[in-house]
Protein backbone atom coordinates (compact mmCIF):
# COMPACT_ATOMS: atom_id res chain seq x y z
CA UNK A 1 0.00 0.00 0.00
CA UNK A 2 1.08 3.61 -0.82
CA UNK A 3 1.60 5.78 2.31
CA UNK A 4 1.58 8.88 0.21
CA UNK A 5 -0.61 11.75 1.65
CA UNK A 6 -4.13 12.73 0.32
CA UNK A 7 -4.41 15.72 -2.02
CA UNK A 8 -4.70 19.21 -0.22
CA UNK A 9 -6.83 20.17 -2.19
CA UNK A 10 -9.58 18.07 -3.24
CA UNK A 11 -8.32 15.44 -0.41
CA UNK A 12 -8.17 12.38 -3.37
CA UNK A 13 -5.79 9.25 -1.95
CA UNK A 14 -5.10 8.83 -5.49
CA UNK A 15 -2.33 10.82 -5.78
CA UNK A 16 1.33 9.68 -6.67
CA UNK A 17 4.85 10.93 -7.44
CA UNK A 18 6.67 12.42 -10.18
CA UNK A 19 10.03 13.21 -9.19
CA UNK A 20 9.98 15.24 -6.48
CA UNK A 21 6.20 16.45 -6.67
CA UNK A 22 3.52 14.25 -5.75
CA UNK A 23 0.58 14.99 -7.91
CA UNK A 24 -3.34 14.70 -7.35
CA UNK A 25 -4.85 13.07 -11.18
CA UNK A 26 -7.97 14.17 -9.41
CA UNK A 27 -7.55 17.96 -9.89
CA UNK A 28 -4.17 18.21 -11.21
CA UNK A 29 -2.82 20.04 -8.08
CA UNK A 30 1.24 19.32 -8.04
CA UNK A 31 3.15 19.78 -4.78
CA UNK A 32 6.12 18.90 -3.58
CA UNK A 33 6.16 16.48 -0.18
CA UNK A 34 6.09 18.33 3.17
CA UNK A 35 5.50 21.69 1.60
CA UNK A 36 2.13 22.15 1.75
CA UNK A 37 1.89 21.91 5.66
CA UNK A 38 4.54 24.13 6.20
CA UNK A 39 2.56 26.37 4.84
CA UNK A 40 -0.42 25.43 6.57
CA UNK A 41 0.92 26.05 9.97
CA UNK A 42 3.11 29.62 8.98
CA UNK A 43 0.11 31.33 6.78
CA UNK A 44 -2.88 29.89 6.28
CA UNK A 45 -5.87 30.66 9.23
CA UNK A 46 -8.96 29.06 9.67
CA UNK A 47 -11.98 29.63 11.17
CA UNK A 48 -13.86 26.97 13.02
CA UNK A 49 -15.52 25.40 9.72
CA UNK A 50 -11.97 24.93 8.45
CA UNK A 51 -12.91 28.04 6.08
CA UNK A 52 -9.47 29.91 5.33
CA UNK A 53 -9.56 33.75 6.45
CA UNK A 54 -8.22 36.35 4.88
CA UNK A 55 -7.54 40.05 5.70
CA UNK A 56 -10.67 42.13 5.81
CA UNK A 57 -13.11 39.79 6.10
CA UNK A 58 -16.11 39.44 8.25
CA UNK A 59 -17.17 37.10 10.52
CA UNK A 60 -19.07 35.96 13.03
CA UNK A 61 -18.14 35.05 16.77
CA UNK A 62 -19.77 31.32 17.40
CA UNK A 63 -19.31 31.30 21.25
CA UNK A 64 -19.58 34.15 23.98
CA UNK A 65 -16.46 35.27 24.69
CA UNK A 66 -14.81 36.84 28.03
CA UNK A 67 -12.69 39.86 27.08
CA UNK A 68 -9.48 39.94 28.73
CA UNK A 69 -9.24 42.61 31.60
CA UNK A 70 -12.53 43.41 31.65
CA UNK A 71 -16.20 41.79 33.00
CA UNK A 72 -17.80 42.16 29.27
CA UNK A 73 -18.54 39.19 27.00
CA UNK A 74 -18.74 39.51 23.92
CA UNK A 75 -21.73 37.76 22.68
CA UNK A 76 -22.33 34.83 20.75
CA UNK A 77 -23.11 36.32 16.85
CA UNK A 78 -21.40 39.31 17.19
CA UNK A 79 -20.44 40.67 13.55
CA UNK A 80 -16.60 41.36 13.50
CA UNK A 81 -15.69 43.10 10.48
CA UNK A 82 -12.45 43.79 8.69
CA UNK A 83 -10.31 41.55 10.38
CA UNK A 84 -6.71 41.32 10.01
CA UNK A 85 -4.50 38.13 10.18
CA UNK A 86 -1.89 38.06 12.53
CA UNK A 87 0.48 35.02 13.96
CA UNK A 88 -0.13 33.89 17.40
CA UNK A 89 -2.05 32.38 19.42
CA UNK A 90 -4.76 35.17 19.25
CA UNK A 91 -4.55 35.43 15.68
CA UNK A 92 -7.22 37.75 14.29
CA UNK A 93 -6.79 41.40 15.71
CA UNK A 94 -9.79 43.19 14.91
CA UNK A 95 -11.77 46.56 16.30
CA UNK A 96 -15.39 45.39 17.58
CA UNK A 97 -18.04 47.99 18.59
CA UNK A 98 -18.58 48.85 21.84
CA UNK A 99 -15.05 47.12 22.96
CA UNK A 100 -12.25 48.75 20.94
CA UNK A 101 -9.57 46.86 19.60
CA UNK A 102 -9.09 43.09 20.27
CA UNK A 103 -7.53 39.96 19.40
CA UNK A 104 -9.67 36.81 18.88
CA UNK A 105 -8.80 33.33 18.20
CA UNK A 106 -9.81 32.21 14.55
CA UNK A 107 -11.46 29.09 16.12
CA UNK A 108 -13.80 30.63 17.70
CA UNK A 109 -15.52 32.20 15.06
CA UNK A 110 -16.66 31.50 11.58
CA UNK A 111 -17.17 33.42 7.99
ZN1 LIG B 1 -6.60 16.87 -5.84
Amino acid sequence: MSTLPNCPKCNSEYTYEDGALLVCPICNHEWALGSEEANDDNKVIKDANGNVLNDGDTVTVIKDLKVKGSSSVLKQGTKVKSIRLVEGDHNIDCKIEGFGAMKLKSEFVKK
